[in-house]
């Protein structure tokens, strides 16, 4: 008997759809509708030819949709009817790579529950095996030398499969069924254990034996996934100590691992959402507000009232926090603000002076990872460092831009951007290109983004500031260039991000960037769109004395308040105590004779200032300590707001006056008033300062719409009282989603701004 007719379709999936066990799945997919064909890996996604009845051709493809699964993020499915061939069977073929086109590629996840399981289960094959992974979990970014995604394009490479691997990996059914990464104890990578002598630790199980160092408070280097962590005993002052001296970093807070988050919450507050970040398979860190009485060494985080805490993401972590059975701190495997260290050599010199031991491994690290961190404002994380478990998955641009485009991101926290029609591969967190060694580092992610994406650009982005490293970068490549203002650029990063190409209101606060104007900006507000930003407010200019210097020394900037207003040199006196009478005339000399003191219109810098003032900090160990200290303390607290007045800045812009606050919160604190309180007031009248004026300027210019960007709104209060300040006021509020609000999000930004100004041009480079 003759059944209905079979027909047959040709589907093109594109998206993150390799090394995800995407192809099973359709393998799986097919013999549950009895479908016959094929699927392959091709460069720019997978292709499936299926032939069927009508009907289960069609249960096919939605299921194809529904049931994907959890590493693959299908972008889209082309779908083309073809002639059936007859097959009798469904085979997964050898990859083709016969086209130009390019695809996503997945970032490394955490090892997943059933791996987990079976990594602690003595009768598996894989017991206590530090590389255990499957198709749904483990490395791939940070071994993948090309696409498509393939074992011999990969470092697993060095690694062939014995008997039992090999086996998995051919069996339809299996959970490694083509899985790149898959290995075990008998064919896969080790794990040694090198003292500082050089030497190789006897010990059989070298876990053991580093956990042994760290009890006994050693500082161990650790080789990851994407890099070397310093690690130490997280109860441990004085091994934490040691590992701030080595890592010359005297106070900026360090990360903390943990396996569970019922041991997170031993440390700090975890709320619903936050527990949800934490067991995320990207696994940030995430910033947690710290409990009061913890097992935690004071010198993990001096001076502050939160903690940044990961769970654990790769089966080594798991079995070296097993056996510790303490918390660990887990810092970047660098000295100061130099890339961490992926290579075993690299590591062996640049961590001397840090390690005691290290802890080594013998696959090799395609790609320089961070970990990434994350803090909530509300129930939704806030980006303050993107990078592993994110990148390189792109973040789409509203509007494809006409021709390959690279935007080289900022001076500091530098990322990069490129950009291929839509799609915005924006790069993992480089770091502050200040170093040759960051320097390599951008140039050689660059060169791995190019050859992955197949992305050649032919137009260059860069910052407005012509004597950054990156402009100098971006005027190398002999490529069109267009300079982008760093403000506009923040705007135009949550613009794109929401898909909005029309205008709206744009707030930047920030810490510093190049001003249309010559001038430091970082608290203005644009009438923008994606191609243009114009300035109608910002905040007072103040001289800024000693320029970058001053970012590290809230009285200076306080002094330079303090010019602008001579009167009120007793309330902004608690400012200057302990600053040597030379410096400060020395300080004052450049104000008064306008010498190094750039005018800055800064809120990063106003909150130094205010922290000067209330005597929380004059001198800070890193860019943004005063500001962090002023947010714990306001914590929860409230406060009536203070002046902070609108006026014309004479110039046809409204200009937000800081002095009569600056003044307040002097004066309240001479008078007594908790400083708690006063820090609260502080936050909440920026907020709503800001508000004001942004609302003014959408009822002048017509929308609705406002875009907050900039790295002041790392600043959960300042971003979540300014939210709602302008949501009272009926306006729709833009805050960075995918990126983060600091500059990170800033290549993106000008990836925005450069393809909307090549569109606008009819597009010829
Ligand atoms: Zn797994
Ligand atoms: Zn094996
Ligand atoms: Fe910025």
């Amino acid at each position: 008997m003759l059944g209905p007719p079979r027909e047959a379709v040709l589907l093109s999936v594109t998206g993150v759809v390799q090394g995800v066990g995407f192809r099973p799945f359709v393998h799986r997919l097919a013999a549950r509708h009895g479908l016959s064909g094929w699927v392959r890996n091709g460069a720019d996604g997978v292709r499936i030819n299926v032939e069927g009845t009508a009907e289960d051709l069609a249960a096919f493809a939605r299921a194809l949709r529904t049931e994907s699964p959890p590493l693959a993020r299908i972008e889209a499915i082309e779908r083309r009817a073809c002639a059936p061939e007859g097959l009798t069977e469904f085979v997964i073929r050898e990859s083709e790579d016969d086209s130009d086109q390019r695809q996503p590629v997945s970032p490394d996840v955490a090892v997943c529950p059933a791996c987990l399981n079976e990594l602690f289960h003595p009768a598996n094959r894989r017991y206590l095996y530090p590389f255990i992974t499957c198709t749904d979990c483990g490395p791939r970014y940070t071994v993948i030398e090309a696409m498509p995604y393939d074992r011999e394009r990969t470092s697993m490479r060095a690694f062939a499969q014995c008997a039992a691997c090999q086996g998995e990996y051919d069996t339809v059914g299996d959970r490694r069924y083509h899985s790149e990464t898959n290995s075990c104890p008998d064919c896969g990578p080790r794990v040694w254990l090198e003292k500082g002598d050089g030497t190789v630790d006897a010990d059989p199980d070298p876990i053991a034996a580093t956990a042994r160092l760290l009890m006994s408070g050693a500082v161990v280097a650790v080789r990851g996934l994407g890099g070397f962590h310093c690690v130490a005993d997280a109860t441990n002052g004085a091994a934490v100590e040691r590992l701030r001296a080595g890592k010359h970093r005297d106070a900026k807070p360090f990360a903390v691992m943990v396996r569970t988050t019922t041991e997170a919450r031993a440390l700090a507050h975890v709320s619903e959402a936050e527990e949800q970040a934490l067991e995320s398979r990207e696994r940030p860190i995430v910033l947690l507000r710290r409990l009061d009485q913890t097992t935690l060494a004071a010198a993990v985080a001096p001076g502050l009232n939160t903690v940044g805490v990961m769970l654990a993401y790769t089966p080594l972590h798991h079995l070296l926090i097993e056996q510790v059975g303490q918390p660990l701190v887990m810092t970047s495997g660098n000295a100061s603000e130099e890339p961490i260290a992926t290579g075993n050599a690299e590591a062996r010199r640049r961590l001397a002076r840090i390690a005691d031991a290290w802890l080594l491994h013998d696959r090799e690290i395609v790609a320089r990872y961070d970990d990434s961190v994350v803090r909530m404002a509300g129930s939704a994380p806030v980006f303050v460092r993107r990078a592993r478990g994110y990148a390189p998955l792109p973040v789409d641009l509203p509007l494809a831009c006409p021709v390959p485009l690279v935007a080289v991101g900022p001076h500091l926290k530098n990322t990069f951007t490129l950009v291929h029609g839509r799609r915005a591969f924006v790069s993992q967190h480089i770091g502050d290109l200040e170093t040759l060694e960051t320097l390599e580092h951008f140039r050689a992610t660059l060169d791995a983004y190019k050859r992955l994406f197949r992305i050649e650009p032919e137009v260059v982005a860069r910052d407005l500031h012509p004597g950054y490293l990156s402009s100098r970068l971006a005027e190398e490549l002999g490529l069109r260039v267009i300079a982008v203002q760093h403000h506009h650029a923040h705007i135009a990063a949550v613009l794109a991000e929401h898909g909005v190409t029309g205008r709206a209101v744009g707030v930047a606060c920030d810490g510093t960037g190049y001003g249309d104007d010559g001038h430091v900006w970082g608290a203005e507000v644009f009438i923008a769109d994606l191609t243009t930003a114009r300035r109608v407010a910002h905040l007072r200019y103040a001289p800024l004395p000693g320029g970058d210097l001053a970012a590290r020394l809230p009285w200076r900037v306080a002094l330079g308040y303090l010019s602008l207003e001579p009167g009120a040199a007793d309330a902004f006196a608690a400012a200057f105590e302990g600053v040597a009478d030379r410096e400060r005339t020395l300080a004052a000399q450049q104000v008064a004779r306008s010498f190094n003191a750039p005018l800055a219109s800064s809120l990063g810098r106003l909150f130094d200032a205010a922290a000067a003032i209330l005597g929380v900090r004059r001198v800070a160990q890193y860019e943004g300590q005063a500001a962090m200290e002023l947010e714990a303390l306001a914590a929860d607290c409230e406060a009536e707001p203070l002046p902070f007045p609108l006026t014309d800045d004479g110039d046809g812009q409204w200009q937000l006056d800081p002095v009569p606050l600056l003044v307040a919160l002097g004066e309240r604190r001479r008078a007594g008033a908790p400083v708690a309180v006063l820090a609260a007031a502080f936050h909440d009248s920026v907020a709503r300062g800001l508000a004001e004026v942004a609302w003014r300027a959408a009822q002048l210019f017509e929308t609705g719409r406002v875009a907050l960007g900039g790295g002041c709104f790392l600043n959960a209060r300042l971003l979540t009282s300014l939210r709602a300040e302008l949501e009272r006021r009926h306006l729709e509020v833009l805050v960075p989603r995918q990126l983060g609000p600091n500059d990170g999000a800033i290549s993106y930004g000008q990836a925005a701004v450069a393809a909307a100004i090549l569109r606008s041009e009819g597009c010829i480079p």
